[in-house]
């Protein structure tokens, strides 16, 4: 479309330049390498965590896994039934109501046993004590495989007394308390962790996982000589995942020559200001936002809805991430979704079809910055491995439903990569929980004694 250059004017920040771009991925890799070093990592933003998760299913795995998911939107417990390659799953949604978000961590935990009691009830599992993966993502300090210490929590997360503490101990625990069904916690997992495996179990040359979903945040297969910090064995394969953080890229201020006033004003309001920067630019817990405080400058300079602000658009988050999904779906030429949007949905009865058009460009330059940023940590992860050819597990909202963050990204990292290196970005569907069963399967294992 075309737009004016007032519009312009508003909108340019959200643009990046190649040039800075090509900023973004020098400082990526230098946050990368402060994480990994044994001096520079307490200072580091991007925290690369070593996972203990070091081998690829090899499809042997057998058996009934339970695995539980939360850290999205969702809270989901699964029971994984597991034949070589082949796996059965089943699993149910819980909500996680907001006041325990961010109420206790007991009642946070209370909530979780309670939910993992009526799936197994309903299973007819609770009389069995069966291996659990617990996808758990937020950013964790590993102290072993099964063992995990909350660094901090993100996204709309902030129940008390768990920071510090070992989650795997903290369900331990909550599932004692009730006393009426007992787990075997094997393993702790990231969301990106439990996708890459998940994708690993299909693809050998799945080397990262992202996810691109409420949150952001990647992590891939490191060489262990890499990793100064690496407290486990050498054995083969010399190699561990690394659980990046890299939601946390510019904390430092780094990425402020690239923030934009819609970023600040963000970070102001949430519930944890100055952390997750690069997060609050990339993932769909905040897109819809951003898009809300553009229309808002948009609406003040008069550009947009005869300039008379919408009542219902001065409310924070009322401007959903998956509205991101479905306007860019209308074809170049129609703005059907985006009207009824704005109509329908927002109750903006007076949106013309030029508003339409109008937020349909902003909500397209808020998701191509997303998926931008999101190319520029892959390519700079690529870049760095040197592996000639690596297949990308991806997992999340955005990743899944929006019409072009996988063009986007694949069009960015075929810019910026290294021309004798090659990748493919593959939808890692349900890869958290299944990955978390896989993981639990290999732990389960070597814990019997049994080669994975
Ligand atoms: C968390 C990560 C997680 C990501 C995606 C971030 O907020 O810090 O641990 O992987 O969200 O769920
Ligand atoms: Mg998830």
């Amino acid at each position: 479309m075309v737009t004016n250059s007032k519009v312009q004017a508003i909108t340019a920040p959200l643009c990046l330049s190649d040039e800075q771009l090509r900023k973004c991925m020098t400082l990526f890799l230098a946050e990368m390498k402060k994480g990994l070093g044994k001096e520079t990592n307490a200072a580091a933003d991007v925290k690369m965590l070593p996972t203990y998760v070091r081998a690829i299913p090899s499809g042997q795995e057998e058996g009934k896994f339970l695995a539980l998911d939360l850290g999205g939107t969702n809270f989901r417990v699964l029971l994984i039934d597991l034949k070589g390659r082949s796996v059965k799953m089943s699993s149910k949604i819980f909500n996680v109501p907001q006041e325990i978000m961010v109420g206790t961590g007991a009642a946070l935990f209370d909530h979780i046993a309670e939910c993992m009691y009526r799936f197994m009830y309903a299973e007819g599992i609770l009389d069995q004590v069966l291996p659990l993966g617990f996808t758990f993502s937020f950013p964790c300090r590993q102290l072993g495989l099964a063992s995990a210490k909350l660094i901090r929590w993100t996204k709309g997360f902030s129940a008390s007394n768990v920071e510090g503490e070992d989650v795997a101990k903290l369900l331990k625990e909550a599932v004692k308390r009730r006393g009426d069904f007992d787990v075997d916690i094997v393993a702790v997992v990231n969301d990106t962790t439990g996708t890459l495996m998940s994708c690993g179990h299909s693809t050998p040359t799945a080397f990262i996982g992202l996810i691109l979903g409420t949150g952001c945040n990647a992590c891939y297969m490191e060489r262990i000589e890499n990793v100064e910090l690496w407290d486990g064995d050498t054995n083969e394969p010399k190699e561990v995942i690394i659980n990046m953080e890299c939601g946390a890229f510019g904390d430092n201020g780094v990425l402020d020559f690239i923030r934009t006033e819609f970023d600040q004003h963000i970070d102001n309001e949430s519930i944890n200001k100055g952390n997750q920067k690069y997060e609050k630019m990339t993932s769909g817990m905040y897109l819809g936002e951003l898009v809300r405080l553009v229309l808002l400058k948009l609406t003040e300079a008069g550009l947009l809805f005869g300039g008379k602000l919408p009542a219902v658009l001065k409310k924070k988050d009322v401007f959903y991430t998956k509205y991101l999904s479905e306007i860019e779906a209308d074809a170049d030429e129609t703005v059907t979704r985006s009207h009824k949007i704005l109509r329908d949905e927002l109750g903006i009865s007076y949106a013309t079809k030029e508003d339409a058009e109008l937020v349909r460009y902003v909500c397209s330059l808020v998701s191509s910055r997303a998926a931008i940023l999101a190319a520029i940590a892959m390519v700079t992860i690529m870049n760095h491995m040197k592996r000639p050819m690596t297949t990308v597990g991806i997992d999340g909202s955005v990743y899944k439903y929006h019409p072009k963050v996988h063009t986007i990204m694949t069009e960015t990292i075929n810019r910026f990569i290294d021309p004798n290196l090659k990748f493919k970005l593959m939808l890692s569907e349900d890869g958290s929980g299944k990955g978390a069963a896989l993981i639990a399967a290999v732990a389960a294992y070597q814990k019997a004694g049994k080669p994975a």
